[in-house]
């Protein structure tokens, strides 16, 4: 195992130069960190995004390129030395405004994450700076020279082995000499096209350098401290979680806790290298470590939301008895690359509900092409504005009786799509999403606050 530390600052952890300095600041406070994988200043991947999918009015064009100039200008001013680092801005602002007249003509995803990656680009160098101001030998690098990927752009998946190769020869002796500061989100497939790997894409970089490089653990620092029983802002009395393991953590992400992006944890679990989160704004007050073995192991850990749900519901008369009617729904969705989160059955109608990981933002869409192959097998009811909401546990399968507290609580709630059994971890259902806080702060009250 290499003995070095990897450290990930999210969006809002270098929102800014005082921000970046916090940053700085836990770096320091930990020899061992000789890697740190950054994400773009706050706001900035959402302006690329717009920029992206095509803004054809060009005052509006310039008037988001005006802001994004202005994030960065903001932490240029408060560097004690600018130039270098402010000429690598503007060249890669400039990239910015010719894609973005490009995008206004033509939208492509491969434009898209040529235009997004940007973001990434440019908060590196201003932290590589803030940090070589502040006397530590720090070097930025370009991370597409190591993360490879497949061109599947929006939605890129990593290859593992050119990975790990690419970072022996390229980045592991780079950190034995200095603190590397890289970016999160962004790869490269095999000609050289830059690739992202999806929105909140950047902890699961961290994870997969930290996996290519061997690192002792991983810390991902962010704007929460660590990971609670539930989303406080929610539920006032949640209360922080020290210890959690993978397969809880794990079920969280999938489940909507924001705090980490769902396949952080993947390549973390494969090499056993233990995460730490916790928020670079309040480093003192701890955080959460996600690891392997942990002390205890509760009936009810922890609740999660998420909303923007896309439910569908597909029925059929000719389900009834028959076989390989869900096949053909799977082969459908599957031929239009529709990813499916939950599922519930009946005898003669199906529901799911669809994933949604890719750089578009908003509720996930059925395409309307799957729609007319499925419209041609069943019916086919799209539902919005539902909530998905997860209880994380152990060993809740072979429990009794919680299930009776959980649905007793909610009685007067209508829940949809209950799921339930499928996993020891978790039991999960959807809620119209103007109950959905409600639902959350009454299994909280009568699981976590007893
Ligand atoms: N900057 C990217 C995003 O906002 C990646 C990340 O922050 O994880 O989606
Ligand atoms: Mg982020």
């Amino acid at each position: 195992m290499g003995s070095f530390n990897v450290a990930k600052f999210g969006g809002t952890s270098v929102a800014n130069f005082e921000a970046m300095s916090r940053c700085a600041a836990i770096i320091e406070s930990n020899p061992n960190t000789k890697l740190v994988v950054s994400s773009a200043c706050s706001g900035v991947t959402n302006l690329l995004v717009e920029l992206a999918n095509g803004v054809q009015d060009q005052t509006h064009r310039s008037e988001i390129l005006t802001k994004l100039a202005e994030i960065h200008n903001a932490v240029l001013d408060q560097l004690e030395d600018s130039t270098q680092a402010a000429a690598e801005v503007y060249t890669i602002l400039d990239t910015v405004t010719s894609l973005a007249e490009a995008a206004s003509i033509q939208a492509s995803r491969k434009l898209t994450d040529h235009l997004v990656a940007c973001g990434e680009l440019m908060s590196t160098h201003l932290l590589t700076q803030l940090m070589r101001e502040r006397g530590i030998a720090a070097t930025r690098f370009d991370i597409r020279d190591v993360l490879r990927t497949d061109s599947n752009f929006g939605k890129a998946e990593p290859e593992l082995g050119s990975i790990r190769q690419l970072a022996e020869e390229k980045l592991i002796p780079l950190c034995q000499e200095s603190v590397v500061i890289t970016q999160g989100f962004i790869g490269s497939d095999a000609e050289g096209n830059t690739t992202t790997l999806g929105r909140g894409g950047s902890d699961y970089s961290a994870a997969l350098i930290a996996e290519a490089v061997e690192a002792s653990g991983l810390e991902i620092w962010t704007d929460v401290p660590g990971i609670y029983t539930t989303d406080p802002r929610i539920a006032p009395k949640a209360s922080p979680i020290p210890e959690i393991s993978f397969s809880e953590a794990s079920e969280m992400a999938n489940f909507g806790a924001k705090i980490l992006h769902p396949s952080t944890l993947v390549p973390a679990l494969r090499h056993d290298i233990p995460v730490f989160v916790g928020s670079s704004k309040e480093p003192e007050k701890g955080g959460t470590w996600i690891r392997h073995q942990v002390e205890s192991s509760p009936l009810f850990r922890a609740l999660a939301l998420r909303c923007n749900q896309t439910m569908v519901t597909l029925r059929s008369a000719k389900m009834f008895h028959a076989y390989g009617f869900l096949a053909r729904v799977f082969e459908i969705l599957a031929k239009h690359k529709v990813s499916v989160d939950l599922i519930t059955t009946s005898e003669i109608s199906v529901s799911l509900t669809l994933d949604q990981t890719d750089t578009s933002g908003g509720a996930p869409q059925l395409p309307e092409a799957a729609r007319i192959e499925l419209e041609e097998l069943c019916s086919v009811d799209v539902e919005h504005n539902l909530c998905l909401v997860a209880l994380i546990g152990n060993n809740m399968s072979e429990s009794k009786g919680y299930a009776k507290q959980v649905f007793g609580t909610l009685e007067d709630f209508n829940l949809r799509m209950i799921c339930y059994g499928a996993s020891p971890h978790n039991l999960c259902f959807l809620v119209h999403e103007s109950v959905s806080k409600q639902a959350i702060q009454k299994l909280h009250t009568e699981l976590f606050e007893g």
